[in-house]
């Protein structure tokens, strides 16, 4: 089955200046698909715009229009983190369309699976509020939209991004249709995601929360993946996977202070790519979330496609040199007593 890529030149429209979150990130990992002749083993997914509608199954009308007002009167900063141009509410509303079509792609069995290579990142992005570097949570807005069109009952969202995706938790906190997963540094930006939540009412267990201490790289992920993602995913056997797909656990990366090689990403990919082929039909869409050092985000991303369209795995930049990673053995204990994991 054929693997698939959203990617349009209007996202590198989002002009942030010299912000870490800037169109470089785009540029590079495209170039790279391009020199290691990736990009023709993919099947290209043309973006459209979201509809206000569409956008709205998330975010409330009121913050749309403010967003594009913002857009329309020239840019500026938002918060502290978020900052925005005359093109950037075009670049957002088309980074929410291409995860939609990525989505969309997928069910339809145009591909087998499919990567939204898209900016502004989306997983901090509140109901009614820009955050950390997001403007709209494209992925959640993605969940609801798959959830509505094609009548899903259960959708698992993973988020390996090494920041806790406040929004995407928030918003499906009280949802039992929608499963989300998130690995984050911790404590670290943006302070939530402890392993207490566990969500609400019917949704009771649907949201799983696993903080990490600095220092974890690919063994203490695996460990992860293996003892409660694994047993996690298969318990609710989703019928579509999404994966919010930040590589800013690379140890290159110095934002955050983890150890995440490219070929610990890849591990994890194939991982994942697994539990969508045996529980739901294969059916599995990443989109891009953070991953701020050009090269490592670049091979990161290649080393994802790699493992999708089953290639062997390149890692030119080899594992950390750190040596002092944390046993986190007692936390896994934890949060699998807490939701009841085998
Ligand atoms: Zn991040």
């Amino acid at each position: 089955m054929k693997a698939g890529y959203v990617y349009h030149p209007i996202y590198l429209e989002h002009d942030t200046g010299q912000h870490v979150e800037r169109a470089g990130r785009l540029e590079a990992i495209i170039s790279h698909l391009e020199e290691t002749g990736l990009k023709q083993q993919l099947l290209p997914i043309q973006p459209r715009a979201a509809t206000v509608e569409e956008i709205a199954l998330v975010h409330h009308k009121r913050y749309i229009e403010e967003i594009r007002r913002v857009a329309q009167g020239g840019g500026g900063w938002l918060d502290a983190d978020t900052v925005m141009s005359p093109h950037s509410y075009e670049a957002a509303i088309y980074a929410v369309g291409g995860v939609i079509r990525a989505t969309e792609a997928v069910m339809d069995g145009e591909v087998g699976s499919a990567f939204a290579l898209v900016r502004p990142p989306g997983h901090h992005a509140t109901v009614a509020q820009a955050m950390g570097f997001c403007l709209f949570n494209n992925v959640a807005i993605a969940a609801r939209y798959a959830l509505n069109k094609y009548q899903l009952e259960r959708i698992a969202i993973i988020d390996f991004d090494v920041h806790h995706g406040n929004s995407t938790h928030d918003i499906f906190y009280d949802d039992p249709r929608v499963l989300y997963i998130s690995t984050h540094q911790y404590p670290f930006y943006p302070g939530t995601g402890a392993i207490e939540q566990t969500g609400d009412g019917a949704a009771k267990g649907a949201t799983v929360n696993i903080p990490l201490p600095a220092g974890c790289g690919d063994a203490e992920y695996l460990q992860v993946f293996n003892q409660v993602i694994a047993p996690a995913v298969e318990r609710f056997a989703p019928q579509l996977i999404l994966v919010s797909a930040g590589y800013d656990s690379h140890w290159a990366d110095r934002l955050a202070l983890m150890q995440v090689s490219t070929t610990g990403f890849a591990d994890m990919v194939k991982l994942i790519k697994g539990w969508a082929d045996e529980l739901c039909g294969g059916r599995l869409v990443f989109s891009l979330e953070g991953g701020y050092h050009f090269r490592a985000l670049a091979c990161s991303v290649k080393a994802t496609f790699d493992v999708l369209l089953g290639n062997s795995i390149e890692d030119p930049l080899g594992p950390s040199a750190d040596s002092g990673a944390p046993d986190i053995t007692p936390l896994l204990k934890a949060i699998k007593d807490i939701h009841r994991l085998p």
